[in-house]
């Protein structure tokens, strides 16, 4: 099969035309001429997002025995944004052009532009963007000051006098649980915990589909460290285990670089931070990040809120904050990322052209379609429903007897779907089904009663 080369960002056009057309992912409220570059993940996207969530849970909270996790609310204590930092600095830069009124993140504006970064330099940003940036969208030069804009989303809660906020990140609420998890669980420093959930950030320009939205789900982890501890083979621990992560997902090594994190610009109470970069459509941009915060965010919960946090090593007796490594994973940017390398063009025939996305089957939305071969042939039809039946109570299958068998084959393609099984005269005299893999596009005989294991074996 000869692999047709489609360019970078014809690449992400094709993407989000196919993430609408076959249910992947939807624009937010179409009806309603959308809403705030905002998006729905519709049968297929929400298959594909719940198995990576699943294989992630699966690695870094089932899978070890360091790691425990938790599922705290999204609504939080406005103490813990005034302890964390985030209602104080928080902040992004924004500029307006004064004649479309096109918004734009200064700093970005500015690396795109001129490739330079002044990130945090409110008036430079403003004198830079004035004397050298032209709006991208009109063209003019007529720009507002650059000012700080606060990321967070503010709501308002009954009994509540102050304004709530909807949290920007998820590892709030793993940090004001740990002296709980610490006490109820035996857990024993170091160790971790996880969470999945939704996060919220009122960015300035949501763009490049789902990879920059204002409502987005994270997986965070917090690993708790002695403040002894030789904590550098642990980070570079991690650091692999989350790449390893990505190629589980499909990325292909190559297409992952890290970013560290120049000393000058880290926070005050990080020693290290290193963001793990994957080559999307447009370029190589943050996939996951990991941070060493010290014990900054546990410091400053026992502070603000007069609790002790210490930990007690029953081994030595001594006390102390834990250190924490803070691996985090964008849950909508694995998604583009997967979409992303599975995507491809195959010529194989004359002229012919299929598109299939090749995802690893732990991630595939549908691991096995079903096929009678021919629609009007109740025996086949009654067979092929049999085996439906006894798959999908284990296995994610979908039945399909529209068409022919050769569009049939190219829907699931396109679905990403690894097996295709048809079932046709001959299963029912020799009790065999012809079973289609998706990236070979070869054909085998597998026995009816074998079937289910033999597929359970392929995708696992
Ligand atoms: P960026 O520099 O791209 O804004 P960040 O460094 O602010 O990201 P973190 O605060 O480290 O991001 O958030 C952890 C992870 O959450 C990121 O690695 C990314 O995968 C995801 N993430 C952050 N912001 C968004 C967003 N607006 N939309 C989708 N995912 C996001």
């Amino acid at each position: 099969m000869a692999k047709k080369s489609v360019e970078k960002n014809e690449q992400m056009e094709k993407i989000v035309a196919l993430c609408k057309r076959k249910g992947f992912v939807f624009p937010a409220c179409e009806i309603y001429g959308g809403f705030a570059n905002a998006y729905s993940y519709g049968p297929y996207g929400a298959e594909l997002k719940n198995n990576i969530k699943r294989l992630w849970w699966k690695k870094f909270v089932d899978g070890r025995e360091d790691m425990v996790g938790l599922d705290g609310p999204i609504l939080l204590h406005p103490k813990l944004w005034e302890a964390s930092g985030h209602l104080g600095g928080f902040n992004d830069a924004m500029i307006d052009c004064k004649n479309c009124k096109m918004r734009y993140r200064a700093d970005n504006l500015i690396s795109e532009v001129l490739g330079i970064d002044l990130e945090g330099k409110l008036d430079e940003m403003t004198k830079t963007i004035s004397e050298k940036i032209k709006c991208p969208n009109c063209g003019k030069q007529d720009w507002t000051e650059a000012r700080f804009f606060n990321m967070m989303f503010k709501t308002e809660m009954n009994g509540i006098d102050e304004p709530v906020y909807l949290r920007p990140e998820t590892a709030g609420a793993i940090f004001v649980d740990f002296k709980n998890v610490v006490d109820s669980c035996r857990v024993k420093v170091p160790f971790g915990i996880g969470q999945i959930g939704k996060a919220f950030r009122n960015e300035i320009v949501a763009r490049n589909f789902i990879f920059r939205v204002r409502e987005f789900e994270q997986m965070e982890i917090e690993y708790f460290i002695s403040p002894e501890a030789e904590w550098e083979p642990m980070f570079d621990r991690w650091l692999e285990t989350q790449e390893e992560f990505a190629r589980e997902l499909g990325a292909k090594p190559e297409d992952l670089k890290r970013y560290e994190h120049p000393k000058e610009k880290l926070s005050h109470y990080s020693r290290k931070t290193v963001d793990i970069e994957y080559n999307f459509p447009f370029g190589f941009s943050e996939l996951f990040g990991l941070a060493h915060r010290g014990d900054f965010d546990l410091s400053q919960h026992q502070k603000f809120s007069g609790t002790n946090l210490e930990y007690l090593d029953q081994a030595s007796g001594k006390k102390y904050l834990p250190h924490v490594l803070e691996p985090t994973f964008g849950v909508d940017r694995c998604v583009l990322m997967a979409l992303s390398a599975a995507y491809a063009e195959e010529e194989v025939g004359e002229g012919d052209v299929r598109t299939v996305l090749k995802f690893p089957p732990a991630i595939a939305p549908i691991k096995v379609a079903v096929f009678p071969l021919l629609k009007n042939k109740p025996e086949l039809v009654a067979k092929a429903r049999e085996i439906f039946d006894d798959l999908r109570g284990e296995i994610k299958c979908e039945f399909d007897d529209n068409g022919n068998v050769g569009k049939r084959y190219r829907r699931q393609d396109e679905i990403g779907t690894p097996y295709c099984v048809t079932v046709d005269f001959d299963t029912l005299e020799t009790g065999e089904v012809t079973v289609r893999g998706r990236d070979t596009m070869q054909q085998e005989k597998v026995k009816v009663e074998e079937l289910k294991n033999w597929v359970k074996e392929k995708i696992s």
